[in-house]
Parts: structure tokens; sequence; C-alpha cells
């Protein structure tokens, strides 16, 4: 039987017009969408437009809107074979991420898209990423969530945004391409998380989680780190150097982990590096972390560790709960296990 997609449209360039003050979201989108996939001949597979009444700027999106599109998604789950959200390019890659951990044992897939140039501008990608989306969505071989982008389909929260300019928009940086799409789509089954047997979906409350962030510079004021903690977060990620190294020859900043680790803030090192795994043992400079506390986060992206805290802290998992759990992989975003 023909496969019928849901089409949900939630804002993002894709979608925008120019205004005096630059791009924002237009709200009459759905029906210049439909003239331009309108299509005889049977290529483009059936889909049903669930617009939002609000279309956002993705810039502006937060949990609750991660948390919007999983259960519209989990809602609708059993009227389609698959489903493609149009999203903003800004954070889409959180949003997907945020959606492999709520809509874990996939049985069909969930791509989203976007475009770098809005739908009806000349030298728009919109039209090639949205047919494409939906092509990939019906194929029947894919069991994500999965994020489709000029040529390339990539795993969700795998992703992250490497350039505002070009049409390739995202990268891959740890894991391979889940399907390139030239003249034919190739899928790169080797690539692909297996079916599951059934679905095991996890849609708790996303209100309330407070997770932080310190990006290391060199000659950084320690006093921003103890700002932070003093904020008593439920986590703080700390993106490190290279292979997760932070200066070590000031034993105030260790002193300060250590007691935010006593003290139950669950600490994280990712790399500042786009490729590559964070190893906390390879330098002196890392150690002093994992001594302190510090899970190195192995080879997540930023946008996937900050959507994974947010998931399992909105569970109600204690600190050390979602320590371990950051060190196992969940949805397909971490390879083999992070050190410790
Ligand atoms: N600011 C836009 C958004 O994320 C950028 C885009 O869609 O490309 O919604």
């Amino acid at each position: 039987m023909a496969k019928h997609i849901g089409l949900i449209y939630a804002g993002g360039t894709i979608g925008m017009r120019k205004t005096g003050q630059g791009y924002a979201p237009m709200t009459e989108f759905g029906s210049m969408l439909a003239a331009s996939l309108h299509d005889e001949s049977g290529a483009i597979p059936r889909y049903t437009l669930h617009e939002y009444a609000m279309p956002i700027d993705s810039t502006n999106a937060t949990p609750a809107d991660w948390q919007r599109i999983g259960r519209d998604i989990a809602g609708r789950y059993e009227d389609y074979d698959g489903f493609v959200v149009l999203h903003g390019t800004d954070t889409m890659a959180y949003t997907a991420a945020a959606l492999s951990f709520m809509l874990q044992g996939l049985r069909k897939p969930v791509i989203l898209t976007g475009s770098q140039i809005p739908l009806g501008e000349v030298r728009s990608d919109a039209l090639q990423n949205i047919v494409t989306a939906l092509q990939l969505a019906a194929c029947g071989t894919l069991s994500e969530v999965a994020l489709y982008f000029n040529q390339r389909l990539l795993r969700g929260n795998r992703t992250t945004k490497i350039s505002a300019q070009r049409f390739q928009a995202f990268d891959s940086p740890n894991y391979p391409s889940l399907a390139e799409a030239g003249i034919g789509i190739r899928i790169n089954q080797a690539a692909l998380l297996p079916a599951a047997n059934r679905e095991n979906f996890e849609l708790p409350e996303y209100a309330g989680g407070r997770i932080l962030s310190f990006r290391a510079t060199p000659g950084m004021p320690l006093q921003a780190v103890q700002a932070l903690l003093d904020l008593q977060p439920q986590a703080l990620i700390l993106e490190c150097y290279g292979a997760g190294n932070l200066p070590d020859n000031d034993p105030a900043l260790l002193d300060m982990l250590t007691r935010a680790n006593d003290a139950g803030i669950v600490l994280l090192a990712c790399s500042q590096a786009l490729h590559g795994e964070v190893a906390l043992g390879a330098y002196a400079t890392g150690s002093g972390l994992a001594r302190a506390g510090v899970v190195g986060c192995g080879d997540m992206t930023f946008e996937a560790i900050y959507t994974k805290l947010h998931h399992l802290f909105a569970l109600g998992l204690a600190a050390d709960a979602v320590k371990l759990a950051m060190r196992r992989d969940i949805a397909g975003e971490l390879s083999g296990g992070a050190d410790l």
C-alpha cells in the first residue's frame, strides 16, 4: 500500500519571509508548500501537513518545543508510515537529538529537515530537502530519528550545525551518513539502527531542566566556573580542549569541581574539537578531571549531551544514575562506551 507521511511544520527559514526586521516565520506556508509539492507522477509520497499555529524561529526553541514535537509524533504514530519535521536549522540538531531520546525503539522514520533559503525564493534549497526527506521517510528501511540536508541523511543525535552560509549546513563528525542522495538514493545499511521489536517511548515533562555549560578559553577566569556552579545546576557541561583537557596549573579549578561533584552536581567533559572522543586519562590535564568526578562524554556531540541530560533528569533520575546513563549508548548517540 502507498506510504502516508505525517509532515509537521514547526518553523524555520524554510517557511520564512523577509520582513523589515529580517526573516520571520510566515503563517500561510501550508498553501505555498502544497503548490510547490504538487505532483501527478506519484514520485512524491502522500503526506498530510500538520502546520503549527505559531511556527517559530528555532532560535527561540526550548525543551518544551522538543517535547511538543515528540508528543505530537507519538500521538499520531499509528496514523502514518513515517514523519518529516520541517524545522529551523539553528537548533535542529538539538531537537533531533532530543527526539531520539524520547522516541526510542522507533519502527518508522522521523526525519527533520529545513533549508538555508526560504521556500519560494530563487535558489532555495527547500524543495529538494523536503522532497527527498519525504521519499526517505517512505522508503521503508529506516527506523530512527534522522536529519536530511543537502544530499545527506545523518543520524539525528550525531549531527551538529557547521555552516550558516553553505547548503551543507550539517555534519555528523563521528558517525557515517545513513544515506546519500545524488541522482539515486543510496542507503548505508551498515550504519542504520536496527528496527526495534517494539516502541519504548519516554515522554517525560521537560520543564525545569537546569543544564549549564562552560567553554574553556586560555586564561579563563575561574570565578566564572564558580558562578555557574553557584547557580546549582543539575549538570554542568565543561567544553574542554582536545581529548578532554582543562588547565591543571591552578588547583582551585579541580577543588571547585570536586566540591560541586560532592554536592551532587553532575559534571561532564566534552571536547571543543569536532572529531574524536574524550579520553580523560590521555593527559595529566585531563586525568585530574576524572579524579574530581567529571564524566567523559566519549564521542557524543554537545547537542546530544545537552539533550540527553535534559531527558535523564526529566525522567527523575538521581545524579549517580544520570552519570551511568551518560556513559551508555541509548539511541545510537555514543560509540562504545565513554570513559569515566
Ligand atoms: N534562525 C533560523 C531558525 O533556526 C535559521 C534557519 O532555519 O536556517 O529557525
